[in-house]
């Protein structure tokens, strides 16, 4: 690829474009845990990036879960005593409680009501419900049309499969100069819901991509897999090689107006935790910072006990704080390209910070070295940028004692890593700094 098609295919508003047009690709699947509709998705992901499938039975052990059966869906719908479909599984996916067991009966419209879910406080809108680990089955449908619903029979019909097969992920490893891994882990197990999470999916595959074309010292493992069992059976299926991981995301919710929200790792003062902290605070824009908890996406498998893993939580509005969570208003229209392409820029910036934080030891300790007659000091004669360097050079080659990594040096001197970076850089050329050897 010449470096011209690096640069077209990653021009800002143009990720933000590509990434929605991959969403509305992806958005009338029905996903779920297991099944047809992740396999589909993984397809559409391959032909952005070579990712691997993996599939794993139902019935084996994964720490204390059990893979599933696997659930496929064909149709559904309920009918009115004329014959006509009051709710239509072809025309939202979101109408059938996932993972629903087969049926086909004639109910009375009490009966209905009790297989029914909706949301009286947002009439016109459908809930996405699961019934994953018990048996059942039921519909979700706006408040709107159950409330018009009069007396009499209801044929109900689920046309889906609940049967022996497989748990389906996908997984991209992309081998840097190093073992040591940074791991980008997003769900994918909701049917057609935008923000939740075919955002954090659009996100991820993009920063693959764009990954992909340059040379990392990290390794990086992409993981598209359903939400928690699909995180535990990754840990169970490769505990011996977890502590490979040395910083991780899982991205959430990355697509809609608000401003970023980041859920620190269990550790809380994790490398990752302060690169993203850099960035967001780099960004003079508004944004929100909470300390890990047990709930959430697949960070919470990755950082249990047994693991404590640095992986944080990146999101824009969090689940469960926009009225359209969980329900048909999470539609195409929620997420923007220029949110996708924010997301996008900052989890890219943020994999810049972790791939230059080096430590160095200054070359010439003993009281500051002669800036000036290197070239290196009021050699941009005036301008604000300029001496902000200074100002870094100067912190660079105090703290650089072998203590003190290049991040650190960002956060004591409340200069941005990237001003750090360039000075650090030019200190190098000029052999007044050395590389230490990473840890
Ligand atoms: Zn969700």
């Amino acid at each position: 690829m010449t470096r011209n098609t690096v640069q077209r295919a990653t021009a800002p508003q143009a990720v933000g474009h590509e990434m929605c047009q991959l969403i509305s690709e992806l958005y009338p699947i029905c996903r779920s845990i297991t099944g047809d509709g992740v396999r589909q998705t993984l397809k559409i992901l391959q032909q952005h990036i070579p990712l691997t499938v993996r599939e794993v039975p139902s019935g084996a052990q994964v720490f204390d879960w059990t893979i599933p059966k696997e659930w496929n869906i064909k149709n559904a719908y309920v009918k009115n005593s004329q014959g006509d479909k009051i709710v239509d599984f072809r025309k939202c996916n979101l109408h059938v409680l996932n993972y629903s067991v087969p049926i086909h009966k004639k109910i009375s419209l009490e009966e209905l009501k009790a297989h029914a879910f909706t949301l009286p406080e947002q009439p016109d809108w459908i809930p996405y419900r699961t019934s994953y680990y018990k048996e059942d089955w039921g519909f979700c449908l706006s408040h709107k049309v159950l409330a018009s619903l009069a007396e009499g029979e209801y044929e109900v019909c689920i046309d889906s499969t609940l049967r022996d097969g497989y748990l389906t992920y996908g997984e991209y490893f992309l081998e840097g100069q190093a073992q040591d891994e940074i791991l980008i882990s997003t769900h994918v197990c909701h049917p057609s819901l935008a923000n939740d999470n075919l955002s954090g999916i659009a996100v991820a595959v993009f920063l693959a991509k764009h990954l992909s074309r340059r040379s990392s010292t990290y390794s990086y493992r992409f993981l598209f897999t359903p939400g928690t069992i699909g995180s535990i059976t990754w840990l169970s299926l490769n505990e011996a090689r977890a502590d490979r991981i040395k910083h991780g995301l899982t991205l959430a919710c990355v697509g809609d107006s608000g401003p970023i929200n980041y859920k620190k790792s269990r550790r809380g003062d994790a490398e990752i935790d302060r690169a993203v902290l850099q960035v967001l605070k780099d960004s003079g824009e508004p944004f929100e910072v909470n300390d890990f908890s047990p709930y959430g996406y697949d960070e919470r498998q990755f950082c249990s006990p047994g693991f404590n893993l640095p992986v944080g939580c990146f999101m824009r509005t969090p689940h469960g704080t926009f009225p359209e969570y969980h329900t048909s208003a999470d539609n195409l229209d929620l997420i923007r390209p220029d949110c996708l392409n924010d997301s996008f820029s900052k989890c890219s910036s943020i994999l810049q910070i972790l791939e230059n934080n080096r430590t160095y030891l200054n070359l010439n300790p003993k009281c500051e070295p002669q800036l000036g007659k290197r070239g290196l000091y009021g050699s941009v004669g005036g301008t604000t940028g300029g001496k902000a360097r200074e100002l870094a050079m100067l912190w660079v080659l105090n703290l650089s004692d072998g203590h003190y990594s290049l991040l650190d040096i960002a956060e004591k001197s409340a200069i941005s890593f990237e001003i750090i970076k360039s000075a650090a850089d030019a200190l190098l050329q000029n052999q007044l700094l050395e590389a230490l050897p990473r840890d």
